[in-house]
């Protein structure tokens, strides 16, 4: 892996394999195809199933199952992060020689007894080897990270006060995902990250990992949240609707119009090959809506 930044566009779709797809997890799968699609680009599926624990059986399966009859094919092989452990462990390594990397011991409970939204720095000047059962923290330095992202415009972080001295590999041995989604958009040469907003605030925990660890920067572009009448996000977690396939060419044009894309009302008639064709040829990522908005009433179950 070099800093420079390969040429070929190249995206992906990581979904999280607890529970079925929704239409929240469509808004992603169709917003990153079509945003890399739309440069001649490849789209890679990559199952992020670091988190075992919260890992639902067959839903992976469900999920690709899901893209294909939607028409939404991918490039190359699908990864699955359980697999990518040794990955994961070198990257600890090397933050290791960086001396960037402490042992914590606290205990979620005792974090939030001390009030603090952000890590006090309790166990800073731990050391490892650590016998005691530990998470490893990442130091946070006083740096400010800024990117622009493609939806949601500029965004600014300082590490060290917004955010905090990080956890990259959990007390029970998994790695995070802060770490693992870092690892894997390096080696699959990833160019544009297209995904929900509530990704949004731990991009720049991800960019300053990328540059500790010597990684090019990819493109951002964070999409609108779907949510519910009380303004909570839908979630695959908490048991949202499972999307209808049956009813998936309305859906696929309600996604659009939810993207702002302005579909026109007579497009849901047409067949699935026929709206991806209208899509790819109108992609207009200036036109996607930065505030979350409601999940239409369609194609649910
Ligand atoms: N696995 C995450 C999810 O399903 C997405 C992570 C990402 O796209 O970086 O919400």
């Amino acid at each position: 892996m070099s800093d420079k930044k390969p040429t070929i566009h190249r995206g992906r779709f990581a979904p999280s394999p607890t529970g079925p797809v929704h239409y929240g997890t469509l808004i992603a799968a169709v917003g990153s195809y079509l945003q890399v699609k739309s440069k001649d680009g490849e789209w890679l599926v990559r199952i992020e199933d670091v988190d075992i624990t919260r890992r639902v059986k067959g839903a992976d399966t469900d999920i690709l199952k899901t893209l294909e009859a939607f028409g939404l094919e991918w490039d190359g092989k699908v990864i699955y992060q359980s697999k990518q452990t040794e990955y994961y462990e070198d990257a600890v390594e090397k933050l290791l020689s960086q001396s960037l990397i402490f042992p914590c011991l606290c205990s979620r409970k005792q974090l939030a007894e001390s009030g603090n939204l952000i890590y006090p720095g309790t166990c800073r000047r731990r050391s490892l080897p650590e016998s005691k059962e530990h998470a490893l923290r990442l130091i946070a330095e006083d740096i400010d990270i800024d990117f622009n992202d493609a939806v949601m415009g500029k965004q600014t972080q300082n590490i060290k006060r917004q955010c905090g001295d990080f956890v990259i590999k959990r007390r029970d041995g998994l790695f995070a995902y802060q770490l693992a989604v870092v690892l894997d958009d390096a080696l699959q040469n990833i160019t544009e990250v297209v995904r929900g907003a509530d990704l949004l605030d731990s991009t720049p925990r991800q960019i300053y990992l990328q540059q500790l660890l010597h990684y090019p920067t990819p493109d951002y572009c964070h999409l609108p949240l779907a949510i519910d009448s009380a303004g909570n996000k839908i979630s695959k977690s908490d048991g949202a609707a499972k999307i209808n396939l049956d009813d998936r060419e309305r859906l696929l044009v309600s996604v659009l119009d939810f993207l702002g894309q302005k579909p026109p009302a007579e497009l849901a008639q047409s067949g699935i090959n026929d709206i991806w064709s209208w899509a790819l040829a109108n992609w207009d990522v200036a036109a996607v809506p930065s505030k979350a908005q409601m999940q239409p009433v369609t194609g649910q179950k």
